[in-house]
């Protein structure tokens, strides 16, 4: 089956099989193993040995979400949350539940926000501490720049809050650059390839050491991550970790230091981008988003106008032709999204436009040019 859902993604064999092993958790080989894996972590970050570190949490990225606002926004305090998706707006759900108070910027989910919208929200609210921004919007697939945010939030004298699940790995993040950034977060199921099960934070040492125990919760406690590893060691957990996903994220970094990193991780999802979304065209199925605002990690297409057409039948039919894609969409009108991420390559694209033709013939869904 060729997964083509913008995460969990298709991984390699290999990772997989790295799964089938027993593992100790506080086994030393497997301290050193899981310790490198967090430098080599904070390194794609951009981050600097002894000024960031990897704050690992068991578990999926909306945890990791919750635990950045609970570790960084004060209890009570408020945060600009960029909202052109369902992942902002999951974000400023997590904030409010969190005893934060959200304020949220809405932006249409067909373009990236700009800086000057971030500017005269926090000028319209000196009460903002944080804005929290979503990378890569994986709901529309738009590209939110954390480089032009931040130069805003920088000029403003706030910090910095990046939800990269959906883009770690792929786009450029420097951490080292971006010094009003509290936290850049992310998950090892997404663009580098691993298997679901563990949530990751770059973050600055010294703001994360003075945040300890002002979460309101031990388990979302980045500030405790950190004194953990600090007195524990790097390669130790406060609680039980998904090891055997460890082991193999592991395994998924020697094939993404191998293939050149992110550079070359993004050339690949690019060029899939690239293939699909033409060949898609071609196939009578109109793009949700502009080519200018079109990032690489996954399309969304508008679904068909015409009765034929159900999402759900157009997904059962992609899958008796091997290929399965999200059964479900997040923007106001009815859409598809297709993932371009993941161990897949532009062979495995065409392989799926075969299939999204006949699955369209199948429905008896006449594919006029677009
Ligand atoms: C996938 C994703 C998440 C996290 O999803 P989980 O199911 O909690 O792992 C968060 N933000 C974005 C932008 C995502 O794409």
């Amino acid at each position: 089956m060729l997964l083509l859902t913008p995460g969990p993604v298709q991984t390699r064999a290999e990772t997989r099989a790295a799964m089938a092993v027993d593992i100790a958790p506080w086994d030393p080989e497997f301290g050193r193993e899981y310790a490198a894996i967090r430098e080599r972590v904070r390194d794609i970050a951009g981050g600097v040995a002894g000024v960031h570190a990897t704050l690992p949490l068991q578990g999926a990225g909306h945890f990791m979400v919750e635990a950045a606002i609970r570790t960084f926004v004060p209890p009570a305090g408020r945060i600009l949350v960029v909202s052109n998706g369902a992942y902002g707006e999951r974000m400023t759900r997590l904030a409010r539940e969190a005893g934060r108070e959200p304020v949220v910027l809405p932006v249409p989910d067909t373009r990236g926000v700009r800086a000057e919208e971030v500017a005269a929200a926090l000028a319209a609210d000196p009460a903002i501490s944080h804005v929290g921004m979503v990378y890569s919007e994986t709901g529309s697939g738009v590209v939110n720049d954390p480089a032009v945010v931040g130069a805003a939030v920088r000029a403003a004298g706030r910090r910095l809050i990046v939800d990269a699940v959906s883009a770690f790995g792929a786009l450029p993040f420097d951490l080292k650059a971006q010094p009003e950034c509290d936290v850049v977060l992310f998950t090892s199921n997404k663009c580098l390839e691993g298997l679901p099960g563990i949530a990751f934070a770059v973050c600055p040492m010294e703001r994360t050491r003075e945040r300890a125990g002002l979460a309101g919760s031990w388990s979302f406690d980045l500030g405790d991550v950190l004194r953990h590893a600090e007195r524990s060691g790097w390669g130790s957990f406060r609680f039980t970790p998904p090891v055997q996903a460890l082991h193999a994220f592991g395994v998924a970094m020697e094939a993404y230091l191998a293939e050149g990193g992110q550079p070359a991780r993004l050339a690949r999802y690019a060029e899939n981008m690239r293939v699909l979304r033409e060949g898609a065209e071609r196939l009578g199925l109109r793009p949700y988003l502009d080519a200018a605002e079109q990032g690489p990690i996954i399309l969304t297409l508008h679904q068909p106008e015409e009765p034929a057409f159900t999402l759900a039948g157009f997904v059962e039919a992609l899958k008796r032709r091997g290929v399965l894609i999200s059964n479900f969409y997040t923007t106001p009108k009815p859409t598809i999204r297709i993932g371009c991420i993941g161990a897949v390559t532009p062979a495995d694209m065409r392989f799926a436009l075969g299939a999204m033709a006949g699955a369209l013939d199948e429905l008896g869904v006449t594919r006029r040019a677009a």
